[in-house]
């Protein structure tokens, strides 16, 4: 029997940086890219959220959309570098304080993780309210099965530094933390991952209010939904989703780069 061979072209690979100028640059475009794509799916509200990267020079300063900027139009010019003490070492605004509480303490927790994002997203913040972990029922879903936690403790707007700790501390190794009564946290060690994780969890929070409005969801089996976490939920995937994302937020509006 004669064999058919299928070629596959290389698929891409994240960059790899000698320099950390080069480095930085990357990260900001991409994070200024991820906030313009989270306005895009409408994740913006008033002035919450925000999306992270950790500076590749000095790791215990993140990058962050100011104070109060809409997110569709936020330029990579615009993010300001703020350092372990809540200080804006570079840009002329204003660190949201519920930002830097959250996101310091994450990115102080998991030295792993490049990027983290959080915002108030409509269906996100709708499932955060029932305090339940998301289920497998779809192949997407299958990104998060036993890979995140459920932060089940609201007290108020997140202003205190230990309270971004024990969120912190909810997340452990997890990718991603429902917040109760309050929206998604995703990580990554990419801006790249960080961002497709919120967006592909949004839309599942979305896709099981769905399928539970309209009759009995039948959850995937352990074994598979397991198996699927390794093939749509890998660090790789994570990265390789939101390239075409990127490609097209960056043709359509190049002024994000400037
Ligand atoms: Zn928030």
């Amino acid at each position: 029997m004669q064999t058919i061979r299928i070629s596959r072209p290389n698929l891409p690979q994240p960059p790899k940086f000698t320099s950390v100028t080069d480095e930085r640059l990357h990260r900001k475009q991409r994070l200024a890219a991820a906030l313009r794509l989270f306005s895009r799916n409408g994740f913006d509200q008033d002035a919450a959220g925000q999306i992270t990267a950790r500076d590749p020079e000095y790791p215990e300063y993140f990058w962050v959309n100011p104070q109060g900027m809409r997110f569709s139009t936020i330029r990579v010019s615009d993010l300001i570098l703020v350092n372990h003490k809540g200080e804006v070492i570079e840009g002329d605004r204003s660190v949201n304080e519920a930002a830097f509480a959250i996101h310091s303490q994450v990115h102080t927790a998991r030295p792993d993780v490049v990027a983290a994002a959080h915002a108030h997203s409509t269906y996100g913040k709708s499932w955060s309210n029932l305090g339940r972990l998301l289920d497998p029922l779809t192949q997407d879903a299958c990104s998060f099965y036993q890979d995140h936690t459920l932060f089940n403790d609201y007290t108020g707007v997140v202003l205190k530094l230990e309270e971004g700790k024990r969120i912190a501390q909810t997340l452990g190794n997890n990718k991603a933390a429902i917040v109760r009564n309050h929206g998604l946290l995703t990580v990554g060690h990419s801006v790249d991952e960080a961002a497709w994780w919120f967006i592909t969890m949004e839309r599942t929070c979305q896709a099981q209010m769905l399928a539970e409005a309209a009759g009995k969801p039948e959850l995937i089996k352990p074994e598979c939904a397991n198996l699927a976490r390794t093939q749509v939920g890998s660090n790789y995937m994570g990265w390789f989703s939101f390239q075409p994302l990127y490609e097209m937020i960056a043709r359509q509006q190049p002024d994000l780069l400037e």
